[in-house]
């Protein structure tokens, strides 16, 4: 095996997704401990937009394995087509970001090269230790894989945030032969529902919790988003008791988010929510209790009725804009 991390990089409607830059933020840390050589690569039918946007990301070479058979994604064309890749670059570790395409064909990539799986890292040591979060959040565990063994690892979102790169890759392309698979069909993908926020996306997070009171209190989530800028989440209780949608949740049986300013209006700090949250870059914490958790993660934390607080808030930033 070659002394190389070969990033695989996801790519959705012919952009790069935002948790490909963060798996090429942990190559480059990675590549400095273990003086490895970072190769980038994507996959579809026309990357013509993603190819600068990869290269920008740093790495040594950026490889564009462009195939009509890749597009729309499936299973099979991946894995085929990342095979043939690893055949050739014979890198030692293989990284992509944890997301729902990558578990659905990693593990399946990983099996094809007798490889080692380290799911859902957060970080990796100098000595070549992987960290994951198990039981829910809250216990760490260290994975060393076996040596000798190519390591395929997928990344927490989050856990890598995206800083600025220096450095532009060399963009090769790389040509695959897809004629052995048989894909299965895809019949339709199926858009997000009315009304989803894209939170994994947003820069700008306020979420609610408990602590906000009932369905119509939660409004002040929204008056507050609103005067920000900002996209509405919620810990798990707002959205048991059907105060807002779902798909608004944030934790580890909800969206995993990193935006730049994240601000927890009534939530406690449950790791549940934690693990879905804490790689946002500035958190700022509006709780009553002054022994809350929230405040053990938070940036700035504010002790206080938010409904007291939030409108006051609001108020000094509706003045900031006029
Ligand atoms: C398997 C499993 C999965 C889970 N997944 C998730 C998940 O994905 N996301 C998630 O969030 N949770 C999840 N949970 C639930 C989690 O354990 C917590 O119960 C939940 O996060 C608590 O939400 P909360 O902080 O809004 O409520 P609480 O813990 O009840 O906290 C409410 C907070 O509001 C404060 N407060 C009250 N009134 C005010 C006020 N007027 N002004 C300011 N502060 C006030 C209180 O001091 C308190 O700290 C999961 C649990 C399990 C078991």
């Amino acid at each position: 095996m070659n002394n190389k991390i070969l990033v695989v990089a996801e790519v959705r409607d012919g952009a790069l997704k935002g948790i490909s830059k963060e798996a090429m933020v942990f190559a480059a840390a990675a590549s400095n401990s273990l003086s490895a050589e970072v190769v980038s690569v994507a996959l579809g039918a026309d990357l013509s937009q993603v190819a600068p946007a990869l290269a920008a990301c740093g790495g040594r070479r950026s490889l564009q394995v462009e195939d009509p058979g890749l597009d729309p994604y499936t299973p099979e064309a991946y894995v085929e087509a990342l095979s043939q890749v690893i055949s050739k670059e014979d890198p030692a570790m293989v990284v992509i970001g944890h997301s729902y395409q990558a578990m659905d064909f990693f593990p399946r990539l990983a099996a094809a090269h007798g490889g080692a799986l380290v799911p859902d890292v957060t970080a990796m040591d100098a000595d070549g230790a992987f960290t994951r979060k198990v039981i829910n959040g809250k216990l760490d565990a260290r994975t060393v894989p076996a040596e000798g063994v190519r390591i395929f690892v997928s990344l927490q979102q989050g856990a890598f945030p995206v800083t600025e790169f220096s450095g532009e890759a060399q963009v090769e392309s790389c040509s695959v032969d897809l004629s052995g698979v048989t894909p299965r069909k895809v019949i339709e993908i199926a858009p997000a529902e009315v009304g989803e926020v894209d939170l994994a996306a947003a820069e700008k997070i306020v979420s609610g919790g408990r602590g906000v009171g009932d369905k119509d209190k939660f409004q002040i989530v929204f008056d507050l988003a609103e005067a920000m800028g900002a996209a509405v989440g919620a810990s798990r209780p707002p959205c048991d008791a059907e105060w807002v949608e779902h798909q608004r949740q944030i934790g580890s049986s909800g969206q995993v988010v990193a935006p730049k300013l994240y601000v927890a209006l009534g939530i406690s700090g449950a790791i549940q929510h934690l693990v879905g949250m804490r790689g946002s870059q500035c958190i700022v914490a509006i709780n009553k209790d002054p022994n809350a958790a929230i405040f053990q993660e938070a940036t700035y934390g504010i002790v206080g009725d938010l409904h007291e607080v939030v409108p006051e808030l609001i108020a000094a930033l509706n003045e900031a804009k006029e």
